[in-house]
């Protein structure tokens, strides 16, 4: 069988975790070729740069081409203008990682923040699939997110459209479950991340409760009936219903695409869309909101698509 253009390598993805490394070399229609993974360097920045150099040599070893343009998605904020990485959970932090890996590795490589990474996949051919205004929303370890409009991550000085974890609470919900407004790994307090990711479901159960519960337990015992249990979970959804009303005035997004862990969770998708229901403005027409096509491969898939074909898109170092 002969290999057609279609299944020659065209670019590589890595998606850069806090615990591992996922770098997969991709077809020129986005298929997964190979896939590889490594653990994560905890401490030092040089083994981390070893480390990710170590992921793009095997991608242009595999590929059989030595200036494969590679994507990398990271776990916190680039620096567009400086290009320096702010990353809360990795040995990167105010390092210029894109310029080290460029300068080390040689060829095109770009950063951008695995949030946009998903919404950029899902955008792209994914759920999001001809949309003009997808907003990728990722609850998970972190609560984030990433804008695209007409098929491109929404610019700006920062790079930061999405980050959408760290706006303040609601005053109203606040009030009416006298939630305490803890801190945030941001350094504010009272962010929609301290309740709405998968801690934050496990802070809010301890809130209302005083139980100490995990989130994949707590969304089991609410489906199961268990009364303490959905109560939580139906304030939960009051918080995102509010969240996606936000992102519904700032934004206006044709579809909402979701992913990380929570994003697992039976029928959230229309458990979301009935929360925004009860929050939203009257007489609006509702956002999409959708699982992900890819889930957990839209990191490296993401990332791929910083380098591939339009190489304007994103952000570079
Ligand atoms: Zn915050």
């Amino acid at each position: 069988m002969s290999a057609s253009m279609s299944d020659a390598p065209t670019c590589g993805g890595i998606d850069l975790g806090g615990t591992k490394i996922e770098a997969t070399l991709f077809d020129a229609t986005l298929t997964p070729i190979k896939t590889r993974r490594v653990a994560t360097p905890q401490t030092e920045y040089a083994d981390l740069l070893d480390a990710l150099s170590g992921e793009i040599a095997w991608l242009r070893a595999e590929a059989r081409q030595s200036d494969l343009p590679v994507g990398v998605g990271i776990p916190g904020l680039i620096d567009p203008v400086t290009g320096c990485s702010h990353t809360a959970n990795l040995p990167a932090k105010g390092k210029p990682l894109g310029t080290d890996l460029m300068a080390r590795n040689g060829g095109t490589i770009r950063l951008a923040n695995d949030c946009k990474c998903f919404a950029l996949s899902e955008a792209t051919r994914g759920a999001g699939d001809g949309y003009r205004t997808v907003f990728g929303l990722i609850l998970g370890t972190g609560l984030g997110g990433g804008v695209v409009v007409d098929g491109a991550l929404l610019p700006g000085p920062n790079m930061l459209a999405g980050e959408v974890g760290h706006a303040a609470l609601p005053a109203p919900l606040v009030a009416q479950h006298q939630l305490p407004l803890l801190p945030c790994g941001c350094g504010r307090k009272g962010c929609f991340e301290t309740y709405l990711s998968g801690a934050g479901m496990t802070r809010l159960c301890q809130v209302l409760t005083g139980q100490s519960r995990t989130a994949p337990d707590l969304v089991a015992a609410a489906a199961s009936g268990e009364t303490a249990a959905g109560q939580v979970f139906a304030v939960w959804l009051q918080i995102a219903g509010e969240l996606l009303h936000n992102l519904q005035l700032h934004l206006d997004p044709d579809c909402i695409v979701l992913g990380g862990g929570l994003s697992k969770i039976d029928g959230l998708d229309h458990a979301f869309s009935e929360a925004l229901a009860q929050a939203a403005l009257p007489a609006l027409r509702a956002p999409v909101i959708s699982k992900p096509e890819f889930g957990d491969s839209s990191g490296t898939r993401g990332a791929a698509l910083l380098v591939r074909s339009a190489p304007d898109q994103g952000m570079t170092q």
